[in-house]
C-alpha cells in the first residue's frame, strides 16, 4: 500500500498532483456523460463479493482482505466497485425512481497480491456502471468515456481490445469445446491454470504465463460460438463504436477475471513498458444477470474499472507537471512590516492568488531563498518603504524587469502580466 504525497516526494508513484489532475479530469467528463457520482463504504459483508465476483476467481479466493468484526460478521475490504455499486442500487430500490442508473465512483479497492509495479495492495479505481439498459449504445457510451479521458489526458498509445462472452444460450457450448482443447493440453499449463481447468475454464484464457499464452492461442474462439441474438448485439456495438469513429481491436481472450459478465467484454491495453505485465488499465462489460442474482430487478446492467495508480504511472512517465506553483511569495524587510505583509497575502489570497508566505519569519535572504524553492512566478518584498508610499515590486522569479505595483492592485497586476 502506497502514501501518495506531493511533488517529488511520492517516490515511485506519481505525485498527487497527477491524481488530482486525472479525477477532475474525470468527474468533468462524468458530468458531461450524466454519470452522478456514488460513495459507497470500503468495507462490505463478504458474501456480496462472494456471490457477485464468484468463488473461483483468483479475486475472492485469494486476494481478498476478510475479517470478522466484534459482531462475529465476516466483512471484506471492497476489492472491485461494481458489486458494492449493485448492492446499493437494490437497498435503495434505485429502479422504481430512476429507470436508467448512471453512476461513478472513484475510491480505493484492497486486494492481497504479490507488489510490482502498477499492482499493488490498497489502489484506486474509477469505474461507472450504466444500469437499465441493454442495447448496444449503452456499452458504447462507456467505451467513448473511456476514450474521450484517455485523450484528455492526452493517453495516445493505448488500444481498445473488445470481445462477446456470449450468455447462457451459446456459451456453454464453447466452455465444452475449451474445456476439451485444454484438457489435452493440459501438461503445458502452469499450475493454477490447471486448477482453473477444473474451476473456472474461462479464466485459462486470461492467464499472463507465456507457456499458458501459447496454448491459448490455438484454443476455441468464443466469437465462433454465439447465437444469434448476441452475435447481433455484438455487431451492433462494433457498428456504432465504427459510427464514432472509435478504433479497437477484436480480441477473443478479453474474459475478465469475475464471473459475472455477459456479452461485451472490453479491456484498455497500454503500449508502455513502464507498466510490464501490468499493462492493462482498464476494463469492464456487459452484468446483465447479476443484479436479479443478488436479489435485485431484473434489469441489465454495463460498466467499467480503470485502475488510477496504473494511469498517474503513464502520465508520470510522460513528464508532464501539473502541480500549480504560488503566484507571489511575500517577503517581510523588516520586524515592523510583518503584520501588514501577512495581511497582504491573507487579502491576496481572497482575492484568488496562490500566495506563498513564511511563517517562521528570518532574514530577508533565507525568504528569498524559499521564495526560489517555491517556484513562485513573483516575489513581492514589503517593508517600510513600500508601506509608506502604497507602492511595490513585483520582482519575476524567473528573471527579467521588476513590475511596479500599487499595494492595493497587486492581483489585477500578476493577472495581467504577460506569462514568461
Ligand atoms: P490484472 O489482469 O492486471 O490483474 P484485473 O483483471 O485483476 O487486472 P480488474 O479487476 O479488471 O483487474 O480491475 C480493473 C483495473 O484496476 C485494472 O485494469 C487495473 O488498472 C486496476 N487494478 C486491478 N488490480 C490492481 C492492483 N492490484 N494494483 C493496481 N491496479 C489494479
Ligand atoms: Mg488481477
Amino acid at each position: 500500500m502506497n502514501d501518495l504525497l506531493p511533488g517529488e516526494l511520492g517516490g515511485d508513484m506519481a505525485p498527487v498532483e497527477v491524481w488530482q489532475h486525472v479525477e477532475r479530469t474525470a468527474r468533468e467528463l462524468f458530468s458531461r456523460f450524466g454519470y452522478g457520482e456514488i460513495r459507497t463504504p470500503v468495507v462490505e459483508d463478504t458474501a456480496l463479493f462472494v456471490r457477485s465476483v464468484g468463488e473461483e476467481t483468483d479475486i475472492v479466493g485469494k486476494e481478498m482482505y476478510t475479517f470478522e468484526d466484534k459482531g462475529g460478521r465476516s466483512l471484506s475490504l471492497r476489492p472491485e466497485g461494481t458489486a458494492p455499486a449493485v448492492r446499493s442500487f437494490i437497498e435503495h430500490s434505485v429502479a422504481n425512481q430512476e429507470p436508467l442508473t448512471r453512476w461513478y465512483y472513484i475510491g480505493p479497492m484492497f486486494r492481497y497480491e504479490r507488489m510490482k509495479t502498477g499492482r499493488y495492495r490498497q489502489f484506486f479505481q474509477i469505474g461507472a456502471e450504466a444500469i437499465g439498459s441493454r442495447e448496444a449504445a449503452q456499452d458504447v457510451e462507456l467505451m467513448d468515456l473511456v476514450v474521450q479521458l484517455l485523450e484528455a489526458l492526452g493517453l495516445k498509445e493505448v488500444s481498445l481490445n473488445l470481445n462477446s462472452l456470449g450468455d447462457d444460450a451459446c456459451r456453454p457450448a464453447f466452455q465444452q469445446k475449451l474445456v476439451e482443447y485444454l484438457t489435452a493440453h493440459r501438461a503445458e499449463l502452469c499450475e493454477d491454470c490447471q486448477r482453473r481447468l477444473e474451476n473456472n475454464p474461462m479464466r485459462v484464457l486470461d492467464c499472463k504465463n507465456e507457456k499458458c499464452q501459447a496454448v491459448v492461442r490455438s484454443a476455441p474462439n468464443i466469437l465462433q460460438f454465439l447465437c444469434e441474438p448476441c452475435k447481433a448485439h455484438f455487431e451492433e456495438v462494433k457498428r456504432k463504436l465504427d459510427a464514432l469513429g472509435v478504433r479497437y481491436v477484436i480480441n477473443s481472450q478479453i474474459v475478465r477475471g469475475l464471473d459475472y459478465y455477459t456479452r461485451t467484454t472490453f479491456e484498455f491495453i497500454a503500449a508502455h513498458p513502464a507498466l510490464g505485465t501490468a499493462s492493462t488499465v482498464g476494463g469492464g462489460g456487459r452484468y446483465d444477470k447479476l443484479l436479479k442474482s443478488l436479489g435485485g430487478p431484473d434489469l441489465p446492467a454495463v460498466g467499467f474499472g480503470l485502475g488510477l495508480d496504473r494511469l498517474t504511472l503513464l502520465l508520470k512517465e510522460g513528464g508532464q507537471k501539473y502541480g500549480a506553483p504560488p503566484d507571489v511569495f511575500i517577503a517581510v524587510a523588516d520586524e515592523g512590516s510583518a503584520d501588514a505583509a501577512f495581511t497582504l497575502a491573507s487579502k491576496l489570497r481572497r482575492e484568488g492568488l496562490r500566495v506563498e508566505f513564511d511563517t517562521r519569519g528570518g532574514s530577508l535572504k533565507s525568504q528569498m531563498k524559499r521564495a526560489d524553492k517555491t517556484k513562485a512566478r513573483f516575489a513581492l518584498v514589503l517593508g517600510q518603504a513600500e508601506r509608506e508610499s502604497g507602492k511595490a515590486q513585483l520582482k519575476p522569479m524567473a528573471g527579467g524587469e521588476p513590475i511596479p505595483v500599487a499595494l492595493t492592485e497587486v492581483a489585477q497586476t500578476v493577472r495581467a502580466a504577460p506569462q514568461g
